[in-house]
């Protein structure tokens, strides 16, 4: 229930997203009978709780969070402020397999979930990381197509034969072909611990509650391949089994600010102290900003630190690696263009002419 009271200060206020995110988890929730609330500790998440705890009256609405097996002291401390904050519990769940466990038995997170993936495929198969054309490289490793697509940038279809790909193509990441070619991985790459560490145990407890509505704390303006993911707040999900509410959705980073000023709300030790902006699994190599980070973990949670170097330290060597070497093809790409002559162009396409 919508107090008005409520209602008009924020009227009054003119927080008008703030008020259609109430408006719409109110409704939301009392379309629902059996809810669950994803909790991270995160700062958005600590905003999406407060709007369902003071919509959830008849609390219906179960919370919980999963344990990856890396996460940050000032969170856990976090949970617990939030239970006595909200007079709740947050049910803290394992994973199916906790972070070291799928880096040991999978391999290393790598640059983003998707390039992860395809290499992961890839490695499979024993690829060589050889640069030919789909066709011939289909030939070799005919149980591989996705990932070859995803390497060649190219799709195939036996009606219309080969075809460039733009979008799930190696292109999206800059000199990435061009740089594995020169630098093969010698080590496992894999997203599994995603899998196994987040999405599998939230799946196995909305199946055990019978949940009918999964309650997420993902902002749009967040960036990054998981709000990426989404169009808009709600979704359906048959593989989960229900449906999903971001009810912090549309807020902006200013709507975010105006909602703690309004309602008092306090984030974690990781923000208030630590100066992280954002949480999560500590050292993700996901994160395009993990060099910063893992200076802040160092300095504040030391034990996690070493943690994080040893699981994912090949990766943050290899993304240094990159990172340098797009640097300096740029570079050249820049030099050739001054001289008027024509270059690779980061795509994979071959090069014309080269000054370098
Ligand atoms: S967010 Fe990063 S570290 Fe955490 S489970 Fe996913 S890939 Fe692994």
């Amino acid at each position: 229930m919508i107090e008005i009271e409520l209602y008009d200060k924020l009227l009054h206020a003119n927080h008008f997203t703030i008020l259609d995110s109430y408006v719409k988890a109110n409704s939301v929730l009392n379309n629902s009978h059996t809810a669950l609330c994803s909790v991270s500790g995160g700062s958005d998440s600590d905003i999406m709780l407060d709007i369902i705890h003071r919509l959830d009256e008849s609390g219906k609405v179960t919370y919980y969070w999963i344990n990856t097996g890396l996460e940050y002291k000032a969170t856990k401390e976090h949970l617990n402020e939030l239970e006595k904050k909200y007079g709740i519990e947050i049910v803290r769940l394992k994973p199916d397999k906790p972070i070291p466990t799928c880096v040991k038995e999978y391999g290393v997170p790598f640059l983003s979930k998707y390039v992860s993936e395809q290499m992961m495929r890839l490695q499979k198969h024993n690829f060589q990381w050889e640069d030919e054309p789909l066709e011939v490289l289909l030939q070799k490793y005919p149980n591989c197509k996705t990932a070859l697509q995803w390497w060649c940038n190219a799709y195939y279809s036996p009606e219309n034969g080969i075809q460039q790909m733009s979008r799930f193509s190696i292109n999206r990441n800059r000199f990435l072909k061009e740089f594995i070619i020169a630098n093969p991985p010698d080590f496992p790459i894999s997203n599994k611990c995603c899998e196994y560490s987040k999405k599998i145990p939230a799946k196995h407890f909305i199946k055990k509650c019978g949940a009918d509505l999964e309650i997420t704390g993902i902002r749009k303006a967040e960036g990054g391949i998981r709000s990426a993911n989404y169009k808009t707040c709600c979704s359906e999900s048959k593989s989960k089994g229900c449906d999903t509410y971001r009810p912090v959705f549309w807020y902006t980073d200013g709507d975010k600010r105006c909602y703690e000023d309004f309602f008092g709300v306090t984030h974690s030790r990781c923000y208030t102290e630590y100066g992280l902006k954002r949480t999560g699994c500590v050292g993700c190599p996901f994160n395009p900003r993990v060099n910063d980070e893992l200076k802040i973990i160092e300095q504040n949670e030391p034990n996690l630190y070493k943690a994080a170097m040893s699981l994912f330290g090949k990766s943050y060597e290899y993304t240094a690696k990159y990172q340098a070497f797009v640097k300096e093809m740029k570079a050249k790409e820049k030099e050739a263009k001054k001289r008027g002559l024509s270059c690779s162009n980061g795509n994979g396409d071959t090069a014309v002419q080269c000054a370098v």
